[in-house]
């Protein structure tokens, strides 16, 4: 069991653009966040940083006119949060209490009592596990092989090329008539013979010249050199067990995306695939004094400058929270700031005016949706 003890206003768990930027917002406003960063791990698909570790070129990070490489922009971030005070605990999070605030959160090593809790655990792209699809310079990950179309499909590795995308269902349908804007040709590889994606996604992409689906068709290797990147892969029909190669630049693989919210399960509202619900307007969940941010709430936009932003929204949702919490005075009486008086059961506030008002937290929740 875990003995020494944190306790602090703000903790943020997870450091991807999400995570540090709402480290830099709570930092610049004197609330001494700490920032719980899992160490690197493979299996898990942890690294200190995030998703953008992971890739090369970022073109579209706003502020980098000529673009800039993935694990520098996190530098940036990190250097920007430490600056202004950010306190960094790299520990993996194995359990939560969220049943009563404050929260508590366990580690190995340390306990992490947090009076709130801002959750930027991110999002990992789903992979198939076959030779070639790891990062360079094990496989050709960042080098012609990638889980985000939006992201690296405009790069000029991929222009003009012949790419594979795998996958049958929406994610890989958007990401084959993305792709078209640039590519010479894209071919879909799904392992069975009809899709399941969207009626709407599948006619797009059947009526596009350049897309051509491979039908009940496996990938089992991705092929090339670490100087030319990807220069083909091999294919499996599913049915006959035949193999063959395809000459190819770029491979997408784009069957899904896992929301990193296990630790989460059963004690905060999740949509049916993990994604943690917000309200529309801010990042509260439906635990007051829990915000998250990034891609563990977003299954559609999932980009820095989304993360980002809604990071930098949920250290200011998290600090207006703290604003309103009530203070104890030395009488043992607590009130808010401004003279407002709160009973024992902090059901109400009794405003200075002796109007009685309901005592619940003012950040919006889910019914505001
Ligand atoms: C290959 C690739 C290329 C991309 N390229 C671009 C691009 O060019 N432009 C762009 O805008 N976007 C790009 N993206 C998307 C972008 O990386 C994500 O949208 C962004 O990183 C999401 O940020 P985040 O902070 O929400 O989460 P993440 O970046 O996923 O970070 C989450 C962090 O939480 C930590 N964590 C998770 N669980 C725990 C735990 N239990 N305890 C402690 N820590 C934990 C993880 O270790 C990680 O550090 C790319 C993504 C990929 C995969």
């Amino acid at each position: 069991m875990p003995t020494e003890e944190i306790r602090r206003q703000v903790v943020i768990i997870g450091s991807g653009p999400a995570g540090l930027t709402a480290a830099i917002y709570s930092a610049r406003a004197n609330l001494r966040p700490l920032l719980i960063d899992a160490p690197a791990d493979t299996e898990k698909q942890t690294t200190p940083g995030g998703q953008l570790m992971i890739t090369t070129e970022v073109e579209n990070y706003p502020g980098f006119a000529e673009g800039i490489q993935g694990p520098d922009l996190m530098v940036q971030f990190r250097k920007q949060a430490e600056r202004f005070g950010t306190e960094f605990l790299e520990e993996w999070i194995t359990k939560v209490d969220l049943s009563e605030r404050p929260f508590k959160l366990y580690g190995d090593n340390k306990v992490v009592i947090a009076e709130t809790l801002i959750i930027a655990s991110g999002a990992s792209a789903k992979w198939l596990g076959i030779p070639g699809e790891a990062k360079t310079p094990e496989g050709f990950g960042g080098n012609g092989v990638s889980a985000c179309a939006t992201c690296d499909g405009p790069l000029p590795a991929f222009r003009n090329k012949r790419l594979v995308v795998v996958g049958g269902g929406d994610t890989a349908m958007e990401e084959a008539t993305f792709l078209t804007r640039y590519a010479g040709r894209v071919f879909v590889a799904h392992r069975r013979d009809k899709l399941r994606a969207s009626k709407i996604m599948q006619d797009k992409a059947f009526l596009n010249e350049k897309i051509e689906f491979l039908w009940d068709t496996a990938l089992e290797e991705i092929l090339g050199t670490q100087e030319q990147g990807v220069t083909g892969v091999r294919l499996r029909d599913v049915k006959t067990n035949e193999t063959r190669n395809l000459d190819c630049e770029g491979v997408f693989i784009a069957i899904g995306h896992k929301p990193n919210t296990e630790l989460f399960k059963g004690q905060i509202e999740m949509d049916e695939v993990g994604y943690i619900k917000t309200s529309h307007r801010s990042t509260a969940t439906n635990i007051p004094g829990v915000f998250a941010c990034g891609d563990v709430q977003d299954s559609v936009y999932r980009q820095a400058i989304t993360a980002a932003g809604t990071g930098c929204m949920a250290a200011i949702d998290a600090e207006r929270y703290l604003d309103h919490l009530p203070i104890a005075m030395p009488s043992g009486d607590e009130i808010t700031i401004e003279g407002e008086q709160l009973p024992a059961d902090h059901s109400v506030i009794i405003m200075p005016s002796g109007e009685v008002v309901s005592n619940e937290p003012p950040s919006p929740t889910l019914d505001d949706c």
